[in-house]
């Protein structure tokens, strides 16, 4: 039987839920994606690492912050050519995390924080922030990927020249917070090296050049880049840790502020 999770809103009764609208705190969105990750990890794996950060953020600010609904399915057009990817196109996506937030806030929260597993919901993320600001000009809505982050700690994990979705950091996390999603002996590396990247795909990974949106079967036959077999779960618990400290310290400024 599991237990009740006590900063999870929707473990909460509603007495509870407008008590932690009264008492200031901040919500924790997690958004994820539906998509694949490669031959070795679910399909769940950017929404379970975005939910067990804010469980610890949440944790650790013990009763200054909710964890709110989650966002389960994101914006993954580029993973549709893999097996059971569901995407939303950026307006679905928007309109939803757009409707969770005006629910939150007509209830009083004026601060809610999306913490996004999937680098996919970025720029629909800033958009959204954005357009609040004249929606809801009351409202401090803030966002964050995960990984970069903790851009320190991945780097010391001292990847190949190509990695990244599916690679060394993301299984890392995975094999810390949800080792039972991970099938270490299904794990295949991807594209590794710039020479395996085709030409465009080469083009589309240039830094400070114009962006270019690939479908991810046009990098990586596998969908992976990067070599998953290396992760191992201190790792992931060093990458989840440095997460979670930065994260929190923002809450606790923003509180304060
Ligand atoms: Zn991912």
């Amino acid at each position: 039987m599991s237990t009740r999770r006590p900063h999870h809103l929707a473990d909460m009764t509603t007495t509870e839920a407008a008590q932690a609208v009264a008492a200031g705190t901040v919500v924790l969105l997690p958004a994820g994606a539906f998509e694949q990750h490669g031959p070795g990890m679910a399909l769940s794996t950017d929404l379970v690492r975005a939910e067990a950060v804010c469980a610890a953020v949440a944790a650790e600010l013990s009763g200054r912050a909710v964890v709110g609904p989650v966002v389960p399915v994101g914006i993954s057009p580029h993973h549709l050519a893999f097996a059971g990817t569901v995407s939303l196109r950026t307006s679905t996506f928007v309109a939803v995390v757009r409707d969770y937030v005006t629910s939150l806030h007509r209830h009083g929260w004026r601060r809610v924080l999306v913490v996004t597993g999937h680098g996919g919901n970025n720029a629909a993320l800033t958009t959204l922030a954005q357009d609040m600001l004249v929606d809801l000009p009351d409202l401090e809505l803030a966002w964050t990927p995960l990984t970069s982050l903790a851009a320190e700690e991945v780097a010391a994990l001292d990847p190949p020249e190509v990695h990244g979705h599916s690679g060394e950091a993301e299984t890392a996390q995975m094999l810390h917070v949800a080792p039972h999603l991970v099938h270490p002996d299904l794990l295949e590396p991807g594209t590794t090296s710039l020479d395996q990247l085709d030409r465009l795909g080469r083009v589309a990974r240039t830094h400070g050049k114009p962006a270019l949106t690939l479908p991810y079967d046009r990098l990586s036959a596998i969908g992976v880049l990067g070599d998953p077999r290396r992760a191992t779960a201190d790792d992931g618990a060093a990458v989840v840790k440095a997460i979670t400290s930065r994260i929190t310290s923002f809450v606790e400024d923003w509180l304060a502020a």
